[in-house]
């Protein structure tokens, strides 16, 4: 197993459950997994589909997306294939001999072809592994995403008895989960289900609030980085584009109103990074497994919890940090109701509100989003600080007030309880605005008492009012404000209301990501890579992933074993661009003087936990001789540093090893709290934070001590 991650995959290490599945898997048990977006299901049909002997089946729903996996499987050098109706006829014949031949690992398939009859016996005749399920929720009608072609699968157990199937999703509601294994008739099978926790991704809610440039401001610094803009209609989509396209931003739109070809075209150029921005509505996403999409902003509100996961998580799928931002605004809000209420099924309309209850209430509490959200999934997450969104990160100040909110209540009455929020703000600010002087609003006794803070910070307390019940909305088509019972006791009994201090208007998350890598050398390496992609008619994420470049550009690896250390090259990849991609960083460094550094995250035995060689059993055992590093290096003609690789794996591989003989409790005192400190992925910062005084393997070895450490306890 371990074998093939790091020959095919170039990985070192599984994600959490991928190795337990795999295992079923090999086992020849049917299995059922559950992981959220980014997850890494591939892999857990893809790697045991390299050990099998006969072909592995994935059914999947989306042709669009076939050709992409299959794209990305040739690119590490696995035999794979998909067949679906883009092909001609000849294409097929030559695919079938293909696979007659037993030349194919894994193979590619919409349910529909599956069960035509003439197909069907086809594959009778082959040695089929394994049935992969892809997206599997799809056959459930309680799903988002139902397809009736799925209901076909129904009877794949029945046509295969002998055949293991694999159903994957990424859907966490339960009564689908239960579904799919109903339908699929999975016999007896294992579930794993994976933390939906999306730890890379950064929650955010702001109040919408002049959102045009709330946009432009956030892009500002992200150019070169690719964005997803969800918008609620068409029209806010084309206008958007528009306007960007003339900021000079490279944005294509996306919506179930343009011509297929268009959308088809435009979702290319956006995989294809031709353009970094599409602005699109919900028709956009499904089948998009584009891994390094660094942001997804709402611009206006989503209609559930369910939609808004799902449309975030199409965010850093390659587990890199990104944001997913959400415009909140009262008027969003108010739209959709409008659009619910008119509905006509009454049952509909029921669970349409209970949907858009549970969104608002995520939006405007002050609990960390990521709570919320695994709640809502009925995964518990307690951790006190989640580190990763606004609540948790930005703590909000509260302040008396009273008088603030005496204002608004006050000119919300006077005005009559007949006008929105803005209307209201006018007002209080003594606008000139010609409906103020109309209704002859300029001589009530609240106008132009509010000068002391801005529009928006006004807006911001309106909200915050509305939140707490002191304020409330009505109308049927437009909000208007009204009071209530407890804005009279604020009005007339003075009882005291708390508000969050203001923000400043134009507050948006740091660009603090990943840490340091060399930007320029990345933006080269961006640009080869699409260079080299478009040569070959592939997205650049099928030739290297950004986390791949990233690291190539915090290590500098002048050599090609180097570069095989770096995570995602496999032995295909290594072969095919590493010459080519050494040369534009060896050119590079020589440019600036940079020297490589060591890459030391994957050591080949690092991470991997493997049988002990002998090698490293014989260090053992001088090891319980009680000799010293040195002596053990000595008797055995290995260099010591060797010697430090056979105890650190040692160590991660959970033996008892102290090091308190090799390095005094004070030093390794001194190594912890720089680790700690500065992370435990790169080495040279920590060795250049301690000194002279301190090595390399010291390093290593409380590094591994603190690993092994966190490993028991996780
Ligand atoms: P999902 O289908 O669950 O959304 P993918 O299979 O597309 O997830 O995997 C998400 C990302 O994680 C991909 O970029 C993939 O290459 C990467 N990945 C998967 N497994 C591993 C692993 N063991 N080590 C490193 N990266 C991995
Ligand atoms: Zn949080």
């Amino acid at each position: 197993m371990y074998k093939t991650l790091q020959k095919y995959f170039g990985y070192t290490s599984f994600y959490p459950l991928q190795e337990d599945i795999i295992k079923e898997v090999l086992a020849q048990r049917d299995a059922f997994v559950l992981m959220p977006t980014g997850g890494g299901k591939s892999l857990c049909y893809q790697l045991p589909a390299l050990l099998f002997s006969g072909v592995t089946i994935v059914v999947s729903p989306l042709i669009a997306l076939m050709k992409d996996q299959v794209d990305g499987l040739l690119a590490n050098g696995i035999p794979a294939i998909f067949i679906n109706s883009s092909l001609s006829y000849s294409e097929i014949d030559a695919k079938r001999q293909s696979l007659l031949n037993n030349e194919i690992k894994i193979l590619y398939i919409a349910p529909e072809r599956l069960f035509m009859p003439e197909f069907l016996q086809f594959l009778q005749g082959l040695k089929i592994s394994l049935f992969a399920i892809d997206e599997s929720h799809c056959i459930s009608e309680w799903g988002h995403d139902f397809r009736p072609e799925y209901r076909q699968l129904e009877i794949l157990k029945e046509k295969f008895p002998k055949v293991p199937v694999m159903a994957l999703t990424a859907t966490a509601t339960p009564a689908v989960q239960k579904d799919i294994i109903l339908q699929l008739k999975l016999s007896d099978c294992r579930i794993f289900k994976a933390s939906f926790n999306r730890k890379n991704l950064y929650y955010q809610i702001k109040p919408k609030d002049n959102p045009y440039h709330q946009i432009l401001h956030y892009l500002k610094s992200r150019k070169k980085d690719s964005g997803i803009i969800y918008c609620q209609s068409r029209k806010t989509v084309e206008s958007l584009t528009t306007s960007l396209q003339a900021e000079g931003y490279r944005v294509l739109p996306y919506h179930a109103g343009l011509p297929a070809e268009v959308r088809t075209e435009n979702q290319e150029r956006f995989i294809h990074d031709d353009v970094e921005i599409i602005v699109a509505t919900i028709a956009f996403g499904m089948g998009i497994d584009k891994p390094d999409v660094r942001y997804v902003i709402h611009y206006d509100l989503p209609k559930s919890i369910e939609g808004y996961y799902q449309e975030t998580g199409r965010a850093g799928r390659d587990g890199l940090k990104s944001d997913c931002i959400l415009l909140f605004s009262y008027a969003d809000k108010f739209k959709i109701e409008y659009f619910i209420h008119q509905k006509i099924d009454e049952n509909e309309k029921l669970i349409a509100y209970k949907q858009l209850r549970h969104l608002t209430n995520y939006c405007e509490g002050n609990i960390c989003r990521r709570k919320l959200l695994l709640d809502y999934f009925g995964e518990k997450f307690d951790e006190p600080n989640c580190n990763n969104c606004d609540v948790c990160l930005e703590p909000k100040e509260r302040f008396d007030g009273t008088i603030a909110a005496q204002k608004i209540l006050s000119c919300i009455y006077r005005v009559g309880e007949r006008f929105g929020v803005n209307y209201i703000i006018d007002v209080l600010q003594g606008s000139k605005n010609q409906k103020v002087l109309q209704n002859r609003h300029d001589t009530i006794k609240t106008y132009g008492v509010g000068k002391e803070y801005t529009k928006s910070q006004w807006q911001a307390f309106t909200r915050e009012l509305i939140q707490l019940g002191y304020i409330k909305l009505d109308g049927d088509k437009y909000p208007v404000l009204r009071l209530n019972e407890k804005s009279q006791k604020v009005l007339l009994r003075n009882e005291k209301v708390f508000l969050t201090k203001p923000e400043e208007p134009l507050h948006i998350p740091k660009d603090e990501r990943d840490g340091d890598y060399d930007r320029t050398l990345f933006e080269r390496l961006r640009n080869l890579r699409k260079t080299l992609a478009d040569k070959e008619f592939v997205p650049p994420y099928i030739i290297f992933h950004d986390t791949s470049l990233k690291e190539m550009s915090i290590c500098y690896p002048q050599n090609l074993p180097d570069l095989r250390k770096i995570n995602g090259i496999g032995e295909q990849k290594l072969h095919k661009y590493g010459e080519i991609f050494l040369k534009e960083i060896t050119d590079y460094c020589k440019q600036h003087h940079i020297e490589s550094k060591p890459i030391i995250h994957k050591h080949p035995e690092f991470p991997v936990k493997q049988p002990k060689t002998l090698t490293t059993q014989t260090t053992l055992e001088l090891y319980r001789q009680h000799l010293t590093l040195g002596e053990i290096a000595q008797q055995r003609g290995l260099a010591l540093s060797t010697i430090v690789s056979h105890i650190e794996k040692l160590i991660l591989d959970g033996e008892d090893i102290s090091i308190d003989s090799f390095i005094p409790p004070e030093k390794q005192q001194h190594i912890r709290q720089t680790l700690e400190a500065l992370g435990m992925k790169f080495m040279t910062p920590v060795k250049e934070k301690l000194g002279n005084d301190y090595s390399y393997e010291e390093i290593r070895l409380v590094r591994a001590k603190m690993m092994s450490k966190c490993g028991k306890e996780r």
